[in-house]
């Protein structure tokens, strides 16, 4: 096995001023456990990514790194949201470790398995997924559609791992491999596959939010889903030529019946028919053009290829 590793958690926090001082005492107390045990460097860290956040989370940043030599922090101009801001972590971390291990601020991924970590990447995994084995501390809304969503994205042929969120390792070179994905639609879970390296899985469980609220309420779920769909398959625009053509094929089938009863002579009050397809079809279309501009705003966004975060300051 390889020496200790440089090590470096990367935690990205918005509005996190409840949990950032128990958050700080338990890594602290993990990292230096994993530097005893011969598995880290004395020049691992953690790295705390301010977000853009409206409350005390940087001047706590701020006066953690000033008292504690493993605490270090990267403060964004802007809040660019949880993805791009575990970007700018990792892609700042890149240069100084490793070894990186994203996590969340909340500490709701149990971090006593950091150690099996860094063992499989001693051992020579590139990439380590955490895999949550029960989602129960998760409220039955939230673990039915994340569970939905999986199921949804495993049909649409995307390669996600089950039950995995952002808990994951990432070599240095899985880094590297990660800095070629330009894209500004971010959805990390997605991409991570892609880089293809060896990888293992850590099994945790996922305890509670101990302090402060979720900062995913349905309304940012939700379109991290049609993000994540929508960055990675373009199957729902196959599904809507297809239901086009069905629909052509039930039109056809409508017209000749309408041309026999003409000639039959049951010309009758057609009225409900007609205003149920024209407000069926007018509904389909709608849904089908927006599913058409889903794609096109991503191309918008893609081809400006503006930044995805900004750096206002590293404490080192
Ligand atoms: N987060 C962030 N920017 C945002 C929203 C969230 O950096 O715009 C961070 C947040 O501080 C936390 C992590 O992303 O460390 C996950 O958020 P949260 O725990 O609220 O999500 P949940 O666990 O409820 O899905
Ligand atoms: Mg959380």
């Amino acid at each position: 096995m390889a020496n200790a590793a440089t090590v470096y958690l990367v935690i990205p926090c918005y509005n996190e001023e409840a949990v950032l001082p128990e958050t700080v005492k338990e890594l602290t107390a993990e990292l230096k456990g994993m530097m005893d045990k011969g598995l880290a460097t004395g020049e691992s860290r953690m790295l705390f990514v301010d977000d853009g956040s409206k409350d005390r989370t940087w001047s706590l940043i701020e006066g953690f790194h000033a008292e504690n030599p493993l605490v270090t922090g990267l403060k964004l101009a802007h809040n660019r949201g949880h993805q791009n801001a575990l970007l700018a972590g990792l892609m700042t971390a890149k240069e100084l470790c490793d070894c990186a291990i994203s996590l969340d601020a909340d500490l709701q991924d149990d971090i006593h398995v950091l150690p099996q970590f860094v063992q499989k990447f001693l051992e020579g995994c590139d990439v380590v997924y955490g895999v949550r084995n029960r989602r129960d501390t998760d409220t039955w809304f939230k673990r039915t559609t994340a569970e939905g969503f999986y199921k949804v994205m495993q049909h649409l042929g995307v390669e996600t791992v089950y039950n995995h969120a952002d808990y994951r390792l990432l070599s240095r070179r899985a880094l590297d491999a990660l800095s070629e994905y330009k894209e500004v639609n971010l959805f990390l879970r997605g991409i991570v596959p892609l880089i293809g390296y060896r990888s293992d899985y850590v099994y945790y469980d996922r305890h509670e939010r101990f302090a402060g609220e979720s900062k995913y309420p349905l309304k940012k779920m939700l379109s991290f889903a049609v993000d994540g769909i929508t960055s990675f398959s373009v199957k729902p625009l196959r599904i809507i030529a297809n239901l086009g053509i069905v629909v052509s094929i039930v039109s056809v089938i409508g017209l000749l019946y309408a041309l026999i009863s003409h000639f039959t002579g049951n010309t009758v009050s057609g009225w409900t028919a007609i205003v149920c397809s024209i407000w069926l079809l007018g509904g389909i279309q709608m849904l089908c053009l927006g599913v058409v501009g889903e794609y096109i705003g991503k191309i918008y966004s893609e081809v400006k290829g503006r930044p995805r975060y900004r750096i206002e300051k590293h404490l080192k």
